[in-house]
């Protein structure tokens, strides 16, 4: 037997005949309830932004924590740098049903400001926990912040793109923030190569040239 590691305790909080279901996620909601584990609930949060997609999803992409849109629609990505995510999604021949999107924190800092160690440590359980549920075969790191937490590093994004990390039974695929690319759109062919690499782990290719690099 393996030994029990931190993943597997995790993991075993969600009975295995409901892995990959949406009600695992629910369940994973509930326990979650309305947070005050940081203080980021007192500090201006209209609501928590869990996650959405595909609770069977097999690409799951996290970015860093919800902005002032998502903060209001309470789902992850819906601002500028979601809709180009969405196209991201498009150009490699999915759909945002079919992927999940989550972030490392699950309520907006204010005023946008980078999270803190404290409030990635509360939160980031629920975002294991969703890992383990949906069991994805990719995970896309959307820029630095998300990366580095994951991976529990201080790399530079520079340096940590264009690798494939094992992490939490995925191959876990570190790319630029589409924030980033909004401001440096130089970097889109970067980011392109990147989602091509997540789509040959998932033995796909893309449909078409993509919409991420116009
Ligand atoms: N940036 C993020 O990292 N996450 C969002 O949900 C929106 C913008």
């Amino acid at each position: 037997m393996p030994p029990a590691s931190e993943e597997t305790l995790e993991a075993a909080v969600i009975p295995v005949q409901i892995l990959r279901s949406p009600e695992a996620l629910a369940a994973i909601r509930t326990e979650l309830g309305d947070c005050t584990r940081c203080k980021l609930h007192g500090q201006g949060r209209k609501q928590i932004v869990f996650g959405v997609g595909n609770p069977a999803a097999d690409v799951m992409f996290v970015g860093e924590a919800p902005g002032a849109d998502e903060d209001t629609q309470g789902v992850p990505f819906v601002g500028r740098a979601g809709q180009l995510l969405t196209k991201m999604i498009e150009a490699m021949g999915l759909s945002r049903d079919e992927v999940y999107i989550a972030n490392v924190l699950k309520c907006r800092p204010p005023g946008n400001r980078d999270p803190q160690p404290d409030e990635v440590e509360s939160c980031e359980p629920f975002l294991f926990q969703q890992i383990a549920s949906i069991q994805p075969k990719v995970i896309v790191a959307l820029g630095a912040f998300a990366a580095r937490a994951l991976l529990k590093t201080q790399d530079p994004i520079s340096r940590m793109r264009g690798r494939v990390y094992k992490y939490r039974g995925a191959d876990l695929i570190p790319t630029f923030h589409p924030s980033f690319l909004l401001r440096s759109p130089g970097y889109k062919r970067e980011a392109w190569e990147d989602l091509k690499k997540a789509l040959g782990i998932l033995g796909r290719q893309p449909p078409s040239a993509g919409a991420a690099r116009e």
